[in-house]
């Protein structure tokens, strides 16, 4: 019988490359995705499995206990990807991430355990560790969030675990850095500023652009999942990275070399307030328990995804006007 994969989240970006992912790859699952559709959701990101039986997409809130109760309960595995997901949305409107992020996570549990949920993978992110300038993290270092997103997300990733320390569910985290690919909302640092770029308008970049990131394509943080879901073990933290780490003004460059622009269409504006300078982990125990190592390389990598937003404007065009 298929394993029941719901799939919170799964119509946004990294959810709805799993979805797509994961059903394409895979014969011996369902997917069920509930989403809420918020300005960052949306149901075009899943049109290439529209009409596949194996796929169901509801709409519902995961802060609202009946739908939850109602999913889970038919499900075999959570993989959790719902989440307020912007830094800078957080810095002014920090109760919506604090109801999601932590509230909606211990509903998901609640439930899990309810149910006996045989599995639940909590997507997470390097930012719960905080910033440092040089080294990378481990899964061992103890959290230190610092923006409100980052501090939601930390705190879910430690209720989440303690559903396993404490009732024995079988939890898994995965704590991945700075994501890059298609069907990522252009308010993000990397579709910014290529949608801009495309249509004739500045990239404004905070502060002194010194801010150092590491960027993984989409494809491998899906992969890395898979891996985590169907090999990883029950209470532990794997960190997902790539090693490549660019400044944000390396990142810039990039973009703007790809969109055919100079750095007169760079505006530079006020740094983002408490902005970490620099997020790394190590991904040892990913490459050596799971098998992990990411296969994309940044440079066609981005290349493609710049391709991609040249090619899909009716796809971003109006995110763009709306918000
Ligand atoms: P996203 O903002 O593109 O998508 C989030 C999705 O969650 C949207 O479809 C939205 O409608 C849905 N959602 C929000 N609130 C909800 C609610 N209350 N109930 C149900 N659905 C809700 O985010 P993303 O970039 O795809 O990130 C997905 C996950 O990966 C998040 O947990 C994020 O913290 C984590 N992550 C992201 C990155 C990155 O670079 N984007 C890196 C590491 C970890």
């Amino acid at each position: 019988m298929a394993t029941r994969i719901l799939v919170t989240g799964g119509a946004g970006f990294i959810g709805s490359h799993y979805v797509r992912s994961l059903l394409k790859a895979r014969d011996d699952v369902s997917v069920t995705v509930l989403d809420k559709l918020t300005y960052a959701g949306n149901r075009a990101n899943l049109g290439p499995v529209r009409g596949e039986r194996r796929f169901r997409f509801v709409r519902g809130d995961i802060c609202d206990p009946d739908v939850v109760d109602a999913l889970v309960r038919e499900a075999d595995q959570v993989v959790h990807f719902a989440a307020e997901s912007h830094v800078d949305r957080s810095i002014y409107d920090a109760d919506r991430f604090l109801r999601t992020n932590i509230l909606g996570t211990q509903v998901l549990l609640e439930a899990a355990l309810r149910h006996e949920l045989e599995r639940f993978v909590h997507i997470s992110t390097d930012e719960v560790y905080g910033s440092l300038e040089r080294g990378s993290w481990s899964e061992a270092e103890p959290v230190r969030p610092n923006s409100p997103y980052a501090a939601s997300k930390a705190s879910s990733d430690l209720i989440a675990l303690s559903y396993h320390a404490t009732h024995g569910l079988d939890v898994r985290v995965t704590r991945c850095c700075n994501n890059y690919g298609p069907y990522q909302f252009p308010e993000k640092v990397i579709p910014l500023f290529v949608t801009n770029l495309l249509t004739g308008r500045k990239a404004p970049l905070y502060g002194d652009g010194s801010n150092v990131r590491e960027w993984l394509h989409t494809d491998d943080h899906v992969r890395a999942v898979e891996l985590v879901r169907t090999r990883g073990a029950a209470g532990e933290i794997y960190n997902i990275g790539s090693d490549t780490e660019l400044t944000n003004r390396e990142l810039t460059a990039v973009l703007l070399e790809g969109c055919g622009a100079g750095w007169d269409m760079v505006e530079m504006v006020a740094d983002r307030p408490g902005h970490d300078l620099r997020y790394s982990v190590d991904w040892a125990k990913a490459r050596t328990q799971l098998g992990y190592s990411p296969r994309r390389d940044f440079a066609a990598g981005i290349a493609e995804t710049i391709e991609w937003y040249r090619r899909n404007r009716d796809w971003w065009e109006p995110l763009k006007r709306a918000a």
